[in-house]
């Protein structure tokens, strides 16, 4: 699965956690034990869209795991049971009695059955999600396992469609099983759906029966088995475009006025699948991948066995993706249908073992196709998000005690699992880490597994006991800090290494190399640090240049290491890795010497690297520096291929003087890119300059984030009708990031408005701040309201949407006022 991630910190950051029950942290999370082992999962589903509810036959194959049994607890949530019978192998069915209390169905079975035997068990049963108590967490907003969008058909920007959710325990929401990752299980689901709809679940489509009144039975079928949490299904009306990797057919589901994009948005998909087969030694292990976006999904994506589903924010037009592509999600959750799918944590706990690697396969398919920098800028990036919330409550990596399952999903499982995972493969080396996971997912191959399992794999190949690397890292809670310090004296570099890290973390073992620039090259040294502090004496005849500590810049580190004005300068010039040249660039504003800052901004502006540029543009932005020396390079910059850098570089021409680059921003209106667009349009509105009337109009229509944002600008100087039916217009169909910034410059724009508008906005603020999908919709809404209060029945109308809000997120921040 992947996180949502929005440019918008939320209000209740700073929440205090202190208020939990300590002792609900204090459960130990085992694994489930395994009383029964689920071979095949048969299910027959139709539904009842005006109900939201599923109408469902599941035949369950069991087996004693290993100690005889006579009965069986299965999970069914918020069900109703119709009746549980025992199919005996004569074809006899017999009525079993059984107990329910809404989450648990509990099977007497008349009679001992041991490992040797096989039971089946039919179950008729109501799914009814909306009966279920939904939580919420950062990675998953809502838990109701099957989800009806639009369901009754009233909304007329919304397709009717059914999806469902299985992680983390889900699944059960919608037929019995035994919810746990531990289990595993083959499958077969027929769904009865109208004829207009397609159907997409695990597995192939084995038959499609039309039964001539309307409506259609699709079946299909799963013969390797997987984790119960990642079955299912999804129906709607798509187009369907085919692809293939190798002789797999593949295909990508869209809405059908995205048919023409779907190639645009997922095309890599074959590449990617041929990439993760070599590197893994395991080819892709399923018989076929979907991919399908869905509306209102709960999360960012979710890797279900050979059919992955995208949230409706990767539906984008191809112009969009000039400016960006959603690759990191895509290759994502292909990678887990190897970590995650074909190799399973056996419990939350271990959950780093699918979103560490899921995490990590980003960076390898970056390595790949856009080269080591976009890699590691990426890596750095999370990395950081990391280091935020590590500050803020640190845990270990592999934790057996938590709160809640949800919690799981945190950038500890992600971005932290990812760091430590490249950190094992710096140090192994390509070979040895690529083997050790051939070793890994060949020896688990449909298993489930715990963190030692991988650890075994790695040992088995490199041959050494790797408990130290797997203890400190999976183990402890935290990370290295460090403070490197050097001195040069009488022909002898020292430096001095010390781990600072407070008594929580240990203190680390940590390879990694020294590179010592002196004379114009370079030396590089491998160390390895163990002790709190560190010395190390290196002979050299003349004072180096500059000293780069974890040369590969690969540690998951926290490294203070004081350098000058000149080692910058240096370091920009002649290092290779991302880090070090972005470090550089990020050391502008301690430096004062014009010459280095110059010598650093020409080499920043000139960098291969697009971030290294955005970097060097944005600083000049910040500090005003003027253009005369610069000229020619930000000219190349403005006509660079990356519309990041392009952007940047109008940016920072129209702040230095409008008038004078003023033609140069009005062609910009044209450029293919929104980004650059949308840069060019805002500053053309804020200097008061005027869009031609087709302009206009292109403008209006479009619903791009950042031309939005630009146009929200221009209508709020304008007082008109259209002004205010602009925003109207865009409210139905926009996407929840768009959404949370409309909805709050529209508020600002309401302050001077007409009493029928502010009548009318109230209203439209209402029905998001109740109804919306997403629960930052509804925060903005509920914020743009309270800027209304002064109009009649809004305080009311507060008072009511904080009575009705579900997501514990929000009820804590309403909870304010
Ligand atoms: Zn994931």
């Amino acid at each position: 699965m992947v996180l949502v991630s929005l440019m918008i910190t939320p209000l209740w950051a700073q929440e205090d956690s202190s208020g939990y029950e300590y002792s609900a942290w204090m459960q130990y999370r085992a694994s489930e034990t395994r009383y029964f082992d689920l071979l095949h999962t048969d299910l027959q589903v139709s539904f009842d869209w005006e109900r939201q509810e599923l109408i469902g036959l599941a035949v369950l194959e069991l087996r004693p795991y290993f100690y005889a049994q006579e009965d069986v607890t299965l999970d069914a949530k918020a069900m109703e049971i119709k009746s549980v019978v025992l199919r005996g192998a004569d074809g006899q069915s017999r009525a079993l009695t059984y107990e329910y209390d809404d989450a648990e169905l509990h099977v007497l079975l008349g009679r001992v059955y041991e490992r040797t035997d096989t039971l089946m068990l039919a179950i008729e049963y109501i799914a009814k999600p909306n009966e279920w108590e939904a939580g919420g967490s950062e990675a998953i907003t809502s838990d109701k396992g099957l989800y009806f969008i639009n369901a009754d058909g009233t909304d007329p920007n919304k397709p009717q469609q059914i999806w469902t959710q299985g992680e983390t325990e889900a699944s059960s929401i919608w037929f019995p099983t035994i919810d746990a990752p531990n289990e595993r299980c083959t499958q077969q689901i027929a769904i009865t759906v109208q004829n207009k709809y397609n159907t997409l679940s695990n597995g192939l489509m084995i038959d499609q029966q039309d039964h001539g009144d309307g409506t259609r039975t699709d079946t299909w079928r799963l013969e390797i088995p997987h984790a119960p949490y990642l079955f299912m299904m999804a129906v709607g009306e798509y187009a369907v475009i085919r692809d293939q990797w190798r002789e797999m057919p593949l295909a990508y589901h869209v809405e059908k006025d995205y048919a023409e994009d779907a190639q645009a948005i997922f095309g890599h998909t074959p590449e990617m699948i041929e990439l993760f087969s070599q590197l893994f030694g395991v080819d892709y292990p399923w018989p076929k991948y979907d991919q399908i976006i869905v509306r209102d999904f709960v999360s960012g994506a979710m890797e279900n066995t050979t059919a992955s589903v995208f949230m409706e924010r990767a539906q984008v037009h191809k112009k969009e993706l000039l400016d960006y592509n959603w690759d990191d999600y895509i290759s994502h959750e292909l990678s887990h249908q190897w970590f995650g799918d074909y190799v399973t944590c056996e419990s939350w706990s271990n959950l780093t073992l699918n979103e560490g690697f899921a995490s990590y396969a980003e960076y390898l398919w970056n390595e790949h196709k856009y080269g080591l920098d976009e890699a590691d800028y990426n890596l750095l990036s999370d990395r950081e998000v990391y280091f935020e919330e590590a500050s803020d409550e640190p845990k270990e990596l592999i934790r057996y005690y938590y709160e809640d399952q949800e919690d799981m999903f945190d950038s500890h499982s992600y971005n932290k699992g990812a760091a430590v995972i490249h950190m094992l493969r710096n140090y192994l080396g390509d070979d040895a880490f690529f083997l050790g996971i051939k070793e890994y997912l060949t020896t688990h191959a449909l298993e489930s597994v715990e963190i030692a399992d991988l650890r075994v794999a790695f040992e088995k190949v490199c041959g050494e006991d790797l408990n130290w690397f797997f203890d400190q890292w999976f183990f402890f809670e935290g990370h290295p800090e460090i403070i490197v310090s050097q001195l040069y004296e009488q022909d002898t570099l020292t430096l001095t290494v010390q781990q600072v890290q407070g008594e929580e973390s240990p203190i680390y073992k940590l390879p990694l190399f020294i590179d010592i620039w002196s004379e114009g090259k370079s030396q590089n040294y491998p160390v390895i640090l163990e002790d709190e502090v560190e010395s190390y004496q290196f002979y050299l005849p003349v004072e180096p240049d500059l000293v780069v500590f974890d040369s590969e810049r690969q540690l998951l580190a926290e490294v203070t290491h004081a350098k000058s004005a000149e080692e910058y300068a240096f370091q920009m010039k002649h290092s290779k890795s991302y880090q070090s040249r972005q470090e550089a660039v990020e050391a502008l504003f301690l430096i004062k010497d014009k010459k280095i800052q110059q010598s650093i901004l020409t080499a920043a502006l000139q960098d291969p690297f697009y971030a290294i540029q955005q970097s060097a543009l944005d600083y000049m932005i910040a500090h005003e520096v003027k253009p005369k020396k610069y000229a020619e390079l930000i000219d190349e910059a403005s006509q660079n291929e990356s519309s990041k850098v392009r952007s940047y570089a109008l940016r920072y021409l129209a702040e230095d003087d409008f008038e004078e680059h003023r033609d140069k921003i009005q062609q910009s209106l044209d450029d293919p890119s929104y980004l650059v667009q949308s840069v060019a349009l805002a500053s053309w509105v804020e200097n008061g300059e005027t869009l031609t009337s087709a302009q206009l109009k292109a403008f209006s229509a479009e619903d791009n984030i950042n031309i939005l944002l630009a146009m929200s600008e221009y209508y709020n100087l304008q007082t008109d009708d259209a002004s205010y039916d602009w925003y109207v217009g865009k409210f139905g169909h926009i996407d929840e990031e768009a959404l949370y910034y409309l909805l709050q410059s529209y508020a600002e724009k309401l302050v001077d408005a007409p009493e029928a508008r502010k009548a009318e906005a109230v209203k439209i603020y209402n029905d998001i701040a109740r109804e919306h999908a997403s629960y930052i919709a509804r925060l903005s809404a509920f914020q743009g309201l309270l800027l209304m209060s002064d109009v009649e029945g809004v305080d009311q109308m507060l008072d009511e949407i904080k009575a009705e809000e579900k997501d514990q997120r929000l009820q804590a921040y309403y909870d304010q006022f």
